[in-house]
């Protein structure tokens, strides 16, 4: 036996969690995007003992680690592109603990956002952030990548409800970040910054998440649009009239047709973009909104406002949105899932170079996404295996990456850097930037063993959308 196996057998309580056979270890070598790196070993840990243990035992024999929730990164982050050691964090979902008096949450690193927000409702509390990946996702990999969702318009995103971490360093020690008090000044946010780190700068163990009183009543409102530009008018005039919708989606053509074709719900076809919309708060308040957005959107030449009359309508209107990324994949095997993000006023001027994207580089280009807040997702659909339409692909990428610089925006707005975006770090940040980040990561893990090769580009690293 060698000798990082018999060391890993030492520190972890049972064998059964200790995973060296090339069946096993195929399941962690992939994630939802693209790339495939086999690892040498998975360890599933349990306990922050196990994993300060395999860290120190990594960081003193220089082997890579690579953190792990459920492997739905978009953009390559748990990859073990160095071979070396995944520690699966998924299977870790011992304490979830919900302190109502303080209005928080204290969970492990492998419980679901979902779980969070289900146990929170039981005490009339609810955790916000909603990835579409929620029920699934572990709050660890939420964490790491910052993860956000519909509700992110009116309450913000993961980061907005962490207040303290217990985090393993590099170096196999175990700190804690901020704690339990809503107000906490001391020192660098060391939170903050462990928080969209993407596992490169410490392994989240722990997490005290702030919750929020579930608000009285929810109206949802659809309206459809002749033209997706006016949609994004109509988005950015909600806003500027001083609503905050708890969720403001859209849909384009493309994906409302692939819903309808998927599992129809009667949503018409013959439109170019619709927008979904849900009001929260105060049922006085919501009935007065409701109305002065229906009057907005009909300014900005929607064609028809449709306000759902119950519950199950409305639930109906959503579950529609939910399932485009299903849809969308019986169209074409391989999807290309961005997340670039520009600011809001710059919406419909991206809707227009979207169109222009689509038609340069005759790519199926589907819009959808969290268009209040900017995050569109402009998704691809393609066959991997067409090597000349997968080169037209990687192109009408980068020039969707480049147009939401372009505009003021950012090349994530969600799904992090990891692997993929990594050749586009200097584009946003300048080298300056870069260097002030690397810096950090030399600093907290001078032997590069946390995660390494994700967000900091490899010499010559090139954009690249295949799995060889
Ligand atoms: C269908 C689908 C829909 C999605 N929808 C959304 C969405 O709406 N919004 C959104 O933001 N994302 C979305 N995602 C992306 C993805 O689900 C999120 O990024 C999610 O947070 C990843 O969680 P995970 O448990 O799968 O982490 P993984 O994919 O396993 O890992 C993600 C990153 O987190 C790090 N990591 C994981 N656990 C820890 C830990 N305990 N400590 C330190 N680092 C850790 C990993 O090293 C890696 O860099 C979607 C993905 C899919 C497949």
């Amino acid at each position: 036996m060698n000798q990082i196996l018999q060391l890993l057998k030492q520190n972890i309580q049972d064998d059964a969690r200790i995973f060296t056979e090339k069946a096993d270890l195929v399941s962690y070598s992939f994630d939802a995007s693209f790339g495939s790196y086999m690892p040498e070993y998975v360890v599933q840990p349990l306990t922050t003992e196990e994993v300060a243990a395999v860290i120190k035992l990594a960081n003193t024999h220089k082997v890579p680690v690579y953190p792990r929730g459920q492997g739905t990164s978009l953009s390559g982050g748990p990859l073990p592109v160095r071979g070396g050691i995944v520690l699966d964090l998924s299977r870790w979902t011992s304490k979830l603990e919900i302190d109502a008096e303080n209005m928080l949450a204290i969970v492990s690193p492998g419980v679901t956002a979902q779980a969070i927000n289900d146990a929170a409702l039981l005490h009339g509390l609810i955790y916000p952030p909603d990835p579409s990946s929620m029920n699934i996702a572990t709050i660890g990999g939420n964490l790491a990548e910052n993860s956000g969702g519909p509700k992110g318009l009116k309450y913000g995103v993961t980061k907005d409800y962490v207040i303290g971490l217990e985090v393993v360093t590099p170096e196999g020690n175990v700190i804690r970040t901020g704690g339990k008090t809503m107000k906490n000044v001391t020192g660098y946010d060391l939170t903050k910054l462990i928080v969209g780190s993407e596992g490169t700068l410490g392994v989240i163990t722990e997490a005290i998440l702030r919750l929020y009183p579930k608000p009285k009543a929810t109206e949802t409102l659809m309206a459809q649009f002749d033209d997706i530009v006016d949609a994004g008018r109509a988005i950015s005039s909600i806003l500027s009239a001083g609503i905050i919708p708890a969720k403001l989606e859209i849909m384009d053509k493309a994906s409302v047709e692939a819903v309808e074709a998927y599992r129809p719900s009667g949503l018409p076809t013959n439109i170019d973009a619709l927008i979904l919309i849900e009001l929260d708060g105060h049922p006085e308040a919501i009935k007065d909104e409701i109305k002065r957005v229906n009057d907005v959107c009909i300014k900005e030449n929607a064609r028809a406002v449709q306000i759902a009359q119950s519950k199950e309508e409305a639930a109906q209107l959503w579950q529609a949105r939910k399932l485009v990324s299903p849809a969308i994949v019986r169209l074409k095997p391989t999807k290309i899932s961005e997340d670039a993000t520009v600011p809001r006023s710059k919406i419909p001027e991206m809707f227009q170079r979207l169109k222009e994207i689509r038609e340069k580089y005759n790519v199926d280009l589907v819009v959808f996404g969290h268009a209040g807040d900017g995050n569109l997702h402009p998704n691809i659909i393609a066959d991997e295996r067409d090597a000349e339409e997968m080169r037209r692909v990687e192109k009408a990428v980068e020039e969707i990456f480049r147009t939401a610089i372009e505009l003021g925006g950012t090349l994530s707005g969600e799904h992090g850097i990891g692997t993929l975006k990594a050749p586009f770090m200097e584009m946003e940040l300048g080298a300056v930037g870069v260097d002030m980040m690397k810096r950090i990561k030399q600093a907290w893990d001078p032997n590069d063993i946390l995660n390494p090769g994700k967000i900091f580009p490899e010499p010559n690293q090139r954009f690249v959308l295949t799995n060889d």
